[in-house]
């Protein structure tokens, strides 16, 4: 018999995208994965640099369990000048991507039965982490306010029992960049209930023009005995395999990271930590810049091809590298002719008709979106969205 723990949560939706696709590909068809949440890119050669001078250097011991300290200084430097405040080595947790920082945050601040904000569309693993660690979830909608939320909506959400609201921007699944209004209100309201903020900043060098990614604390620098920042280098630098990451909040919280982390990963792998180490100390930012190019031209090329698309409005995609598609006029005329035409459906027909795999917006706590990752080549990027285009144009 298994805990019953493990009813409470399940293998992520995307995942689950991913592998439908990859069971249909393995029938023969020609299947273009569009479900990916990583950019298709070689290694960058400063970190393919740093790590190989680590194995050569038959580094392979266990560091302290929240990383070398010259990594922790060289992300305090970082983020020091993200937010124009000084923070210390002791401030940076290194984690196992930026999902062993959002699990060890909520073991860290969730007790069981404290309610923890999460506007919708999610990312599948913030609730899933919340459940886990014995809280609940509780979701403000966004799709009515161009998924980026309401103050209003948030206020009214927080309850005695509210401990903390989970922002992220540039945001999956919807690409929405949250403005400077937005985040400085969403502050000044955690400031006021006394709540923490887990701010989710893992797709921040992607923001396209004319939109600008903010790090909450230069808009709210009051706010930062109460902020957690998350963040890791698998969207940035293209590492999502190297598993890297960081946690920077208050040094209480780090030190409890310290002792959770000691039970259950120790230190991130020593030779990622080697290989980033070596980038930042490296001060290169080429790679990083050249990456960012890549993703604005699939940005590009694929909004062009969407704008195509009659009865789905042209995404925001502000930021990130995700196109979410609204199905909602969709939805809307299928009932009129009788018809229940839900996210799911959609990404099942898409699949067998047009040999594309997306992902479903019930993945992320919406019916209507789906979810396309142009992190892509651009010529697979290219020949799948137009299949997708000329497919979702039959049906109306
Ligand atoms: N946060 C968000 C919003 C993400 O989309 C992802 C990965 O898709 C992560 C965190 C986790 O990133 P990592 O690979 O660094 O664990």
């Amino acid at each position: 018999m298994l805990a019953q723990r493990t009813t409470l949560f399940k293998s992520s939706g995307t995942a689950a995208a991913s592998d439908a696709a990859k069971a249909v590909a393995a029938s023969g068809k020609e299947i273009i994965d569009l479900t990916a949440g990583e950019i298709w890119s070689h290694t960058a050669p400063s970190v393919r640099e740093g790590a190989i001078a680590a194995i050569n250097s038959d580094i392979n011991r266990y560091t302290d369990t929240l990383g070398l300290m010259e990594l922790r200084h060289a992300l305090a430097q970082k983020i020091s000048t993200e937010t124009a405040q000084s923070w210390s080595a002791d401030e940076i947790a290194v984690t196992t991507g930026a999902k062993q920082a959002l699990f060890n945050a909520a073991m860290i601040l969730v007790n069981p039965g404290d309610e923890v904000l999460i506007p919708d569309p999610y990312w599948t693993t913030f609730p899933a982490q919340i459940v886990i660690a014995g809280g609940a979830p509780v979701f403000i909608e966004t799709r009515h306010s161009h998924f980026v939320p309401r103050l209003a909506d948030v206020a009214a959400a927080v309850t005695r029992k509210t401990k903390a609201i989970v922002i992220n921007t540039p945001n999956n699944p919807t690409g929405a960049v949250y403005d400077r209004d937005t985040l400085a209100d969403m502050a000044q309201l955690a400031i006021d209930r006394e709540l923490w903020i887990i701010f989710d900043e893992c797709y921040g060098t992607f923001a396209h023009a004319p939109h600008v990614h903010h790090p909450i604390l230069t808009l709210a620098p009051r706010a930062r005995e109460r902020t957690l920042i998350v963040n890791s280098f698998s969207k940035s630098l293209a590492l999502t395999g190297w598993r890297i990451g960081y946690l920077a909040g208050p040094k209480a919280v780090i030190s409890a990271v310290k002792a959770l982390q000691s039970h259950t990963t120790s230190n991130p792998n020593v030779i990622a930590q080697h290989a980033l180490l070596h980038h930042l100390e490296s001060g290169d930012s080429s790679f990083q810049l050249q990456l960012q190019r890549h993703v604005g031209d699939a940005r590009a090329l694929g909004l062009s091809i969407l704008a195509a698309l009659r009865s789905v409005p042209q995404p925001a995609a502000q930021g990130g590298f995700y196109f979410y598609l609204d199905l909602s006029e969709m939805q809307r005329r299928a009932k009129i002719n009788g018809r229940e035409l839900n996210a799911d459906n959609v990404v099942s027909a898409l699949l067998m008709d047009a040999g594309v795999a997306t992902v479903s917006g019930t993945a992320f706590g919406d019916r209507a979106g789906v979810r396309l990752s142009y992190g892509i080549d651009l010529e697979s990027l290219d020949k799948g969205l137009r299949r997708l285009t000329a497919t979702l144009n039959t049906w109306n």
